[in-house]
């Protein structure tokens, strides 16, 4: 017996209708949380997926699933069963493993997807940014002397500076860390953004920063930092997204709900 994939539907001149919506997005941004907000306003069968990586995520509109699927065929199989129509991924840009499983997946289960991602940012006059590649290359180019730095990355790349243990370390998590970073100097800032340039230009100013370290994550409520650090002149490790994952890719909430009224089932 064959697993329904998708509903069909007859219109009245016979030609199959597309599916009633079932979307499953894969979130962890705030991008993820704003098409959330409108599936549920349109009244749309949604469920917002979680990697599980942070304790209390935000309350939302539409039924949460939180835990990995299992690589590709744990989310094929998510899909298949879960009879998901639309495959929305809303995941940080530099969430590339999720990105590639969701694409690979899509593709192999036939189910219509799409990549909801924030523009990069890119430096304006009066920037002091330097490039890196990734986390190992911002490490190294942290060797030197002793500095105060903001990381403005996730708890879990901060054990890589374990290895320039000389400077002091300003942390920022979206809730508290279980265990004391590795880092032997720092101080820890427990918030959860939106932030403001003016808050971002204090707490630099506070913690007497002397360079920002950070990912092109792009969008506005972490952007606060850079334009802070470039108000102060400082300089900014800016490490480079990973590749882009591929597939169709939009920036704005409204383009996705485009895409499920008129797109998707056109292989637009
Ligand atoms: P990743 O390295 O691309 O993914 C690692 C594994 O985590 C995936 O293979 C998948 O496990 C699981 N996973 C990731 N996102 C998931 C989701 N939305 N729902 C269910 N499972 C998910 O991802 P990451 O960089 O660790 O990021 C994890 C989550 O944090 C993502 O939801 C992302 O949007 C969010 N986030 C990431 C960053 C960042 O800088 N990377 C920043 C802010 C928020 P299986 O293979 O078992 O399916």
């Amino acid at each position: 017996m064959p697993t329904i994939v998708s509903q069909g539907r007859s219109g009245v001149s016979g030609i199959p209708l597309p599916p009633v919506p079932n979307v499953l997005v894969l979130g962890g941004t705030t991008e993820a949380s704003a098409l959330a907000e409108a599936l549920a306003a349109r009244g749309l069968s949604a469920t917002l997926s979680y990697a599980g990586r942070v304790e209390r995520p935000r309350a939302q509109p539409v039924p949460v699933r939180i835990g990995g699927f299992g690589g590709v065929t744990g989310l094929q199989r998510h899909l298949r069963e879960n009879r998901v129509t639309h495959l929305v991924d809303a995941t940080h840009p530099f969430a590339a493993t999720m990105s590639a499983h969701a694409l690979a997946a899509a593709r192999n289960g036939g189910v219509p997807h799409l990549r909801l991602t924030r523009p990069a940012w890119r430096a304006q006059a009066g920037d002091r940014w330097r490039h890196v590649a990734d986390i190992e290359a911002a490490v190294a180019a942290l060797a030197g002397p002793p500095r105060r730095v903001m990381l403005a990355l996730g708890r879990m790349h901060v054990g890589a500076f374990a290895a320039q243990p000389q400077h002091h370390y300003l942390l920022r998590f979206v809730d508290r860390a279980d265990l004391a970073p590795v880092l032997p100097h720092h101080d820890l800032v427990v918030d959860r953004g939106p932030f403001t340039a003016a808050a971002d230009l204090d707490l630099l100013r506070e913690h007497a920063i002397d360079i920002v370290v950070c990912k092109n994550a792009g969008g506005s409520g972490a952007q606060a930092k850079l334009v802070a650090a470039r108000e102060l002149g400082l300089p900014v490790l800016m490490i480079d997204r990973p590749a882009d994952p591929g597939g169709k890719a939009v920036h704005r909430v409204d383009e996705v709900m485009d895409w499920l009224d008129h797109g998707a089932h056109r292989g637009v």
